[in-house]
């Protein structure tokens, strides 16, 4: 069986060789994700390079996902690397502290304007919330603090309110330089980090189309100011090409016990404006010293795909983690186990919706030809731009979907949809009769279905054009078709 779900996987020191990349996709990972928060531009280069020439030898669409900093608020460095800080002691965040000064009294900021946006009485989570910090007293370059509760802390580590509301706008000038980078790769994803409205990614959008770019946007929903208004979320949502539950930041500005719900939310507001989702962060922590996952984690990662996202995410896991390959083997096996339950393969198929396009009404009746008929054993979606995968994909299904492109981009790009694998075709060198018999033998040939089962065809009466898909038709393999 297919795994569904797909797999992101950041790269890092641990897995910059080849042969790690290599055992990071057989293990089941679809995307790579390089962090634009650490590392040189020429590492990323290079990665990209990588992982292009070995999805390449490996016959394997992978998805190259480049990921902004953004205006994540850090502390500056500590004369000696780290502090540790008793509850109840005061310590002050000073903007005109040298940045590399820091000790037990105070330290460095590098988001100068910080103590404008906070006040007495606000609560500063450090280090995803191991530290907490509460304001006492704010001047124009300093902000005052009492330590909630205390504990080592390191150089460079985040600072976010709890609450949200910092000011800081979502594209910085190194952000600006990482875009035109990212070009230079030809990343399929590009994710924006705290973006605070969907302005912020068509802010971003405008940036990569200046530069000559055509990747996909992610907007990264982790300030809480973008959850606590349905229409901020909604807008931000259709902005975008996909959206990532940032649970590190997110989690820390409105707390866990509020996420488990905002992460349900997001996911079925993205699904149903059909667009993209990936549930990011922590799903495996105690994997980068251990070699099992937690039950806690294994029903964290269950829990994301039954809510219905598209991919799950790892970070420190397979960036710095001691079992990279061995991890994404564990996420792949937990979601292969939660995609075979009947609420993941469920679907209501939107019976109450009026749809507005052929080409979206087509694949909503494939769908539900899909999981109704008996036999059916594959969809294919013959797909220019890759929107007809797309939204046969926003339906809940255990039937596996190919999307069948000649564009290499759209290829890549769907390596993120869940239940989609790509496959090289190009209907339009074809004669027009023989193109539903070898699109079906494509899938034979490969393992994926064989003589007497059903399969489900869309198509477009002139193929190769975008939004062209007017057809459906089902056929039996080993029938003449
Ligand atoms: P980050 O984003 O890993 O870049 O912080 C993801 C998150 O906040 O969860
Ligand atoms: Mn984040």
């Amino acid at each position: 069986m297919l795994k569904r779900t797909k797999i992101v996987a950041t790269l890092g020191p641990a897995t910059d060789t080849e042969e790690a990349i290599r055992s990071l996709i057989e293990a089941g990972a679809n995307v790579f994700r390089l962090n634009f928060s650490h590392g040189e531009a020429e590492d990323h280069i290079q990665r990209a390079q990588k992982i292009r020439k070995i999805g390449k030898d490996m016959d394997k669409y992978i998805g190259v996902l480049g990921d902004l900093q953004g205006p994540k608020i850090r502390i500056s460095k500590f004369q000696n690397d780290k502090v540790t800080l008793e509850a109840g002691q005061q310590f002050i965040l000073d903007a005109e502290l040298d940045k590399n000064s820091g000790n037990d009294q105070a330290v460095g900021i590098d988001y100068k304007d910080l103590p404008n946006d906070v006040k007495a009485g606000n609560h500063l989570m450090l280090d995803d919330g191991r530290i907490q910090f509460e304001v006492t007293k704010t001047t124009a370059t300093t902000i005052v603090c009492k330590v909630i509760v205390g504990g080592i802390l390191s150089n460079n580590k985040g600072i976010n309110l709890l609450g949200g509301g910092l000011s800081a706008p979502a594209l910085t000038d190194k952000d600006k330089q990482d875009i035109k980078t990212a070009v230079s790769m030809d990343v399929d994803y590009l994710a924006v980090s705290f973006p605070r409205s969907a302005a912020d990614i068509e802010e971003a959008r405008r940036l990569l189309h200046e530069a000559g770019g055509s990747s996909a946007l992610v907007a990264k929903i982790e300030r809480a100011e973008t959850v606590n208004d349905e229409s901020i979320l909604d807008d931000i949502i259709l902005a975008s090409d996909a959206v990532m539950v940032a649970r590190g930041d997110l989690g820390v500005e409105i707390g866990d016990a509020q996420l488990i719900g905002v992460q349900k939310r997001i996911i079925e507001r993205a699904r149903v404006l059909n667009r993209v989702v990936i549930t990011a962060t922590q799903m495996m922590e105690s994997m980068i010293h251990n070699p099992i996952p937690t039950r806690a984690e294994v029903f964290d990662v269950a829990n994301a795909i039954l809510d219905g996202t598209d991919a799950v995410m790892l970070s420190a896991e397979t960036a710095t983690g001691d079992n990279p390959a061995r991890t994404v083997d564990a996420m792949a096996n937990v979601c292969q186990g939660a995609e075979n339950q009947s609420l993941a393969k469920t679907s209501n198929h939107r019976i109450d919706i009026e749809f507005e396009r052929v080409d979206e009404t087509i694949a909503m009746a494939a769908m539900y030809s899909a999981n109704h008929l008996k036999g059916v054993k594959a969809i294919i979606a013959l797909t220019e731009s890759g929107s007809t995968a797309l939204w046969l994909s926003r339906i809940r299904s255990g039937i596996p979907i190919f999307a069948l492109s000649r564009s290499t981009r759209t290829l890549r790009k769907v390596s993120l949809y869940r239940g989609v694998e790509a496959l090289e075709f190009d209907p339009t060198v074809l004669a027009r009769h023989d193109v539903n018999r070898l699109a079906v033998e494509e899938l034979v040939s490969h393992g994926h279905v064989q003589n007497g089962d059903l399969v489900i065809i869309t198509k477009g009466d002139s193929m190769g054009t975008l939004g062209g898909t007017n057809a459906m038709k089902i056929v039996r393999v080993g029938e003449v078709i």
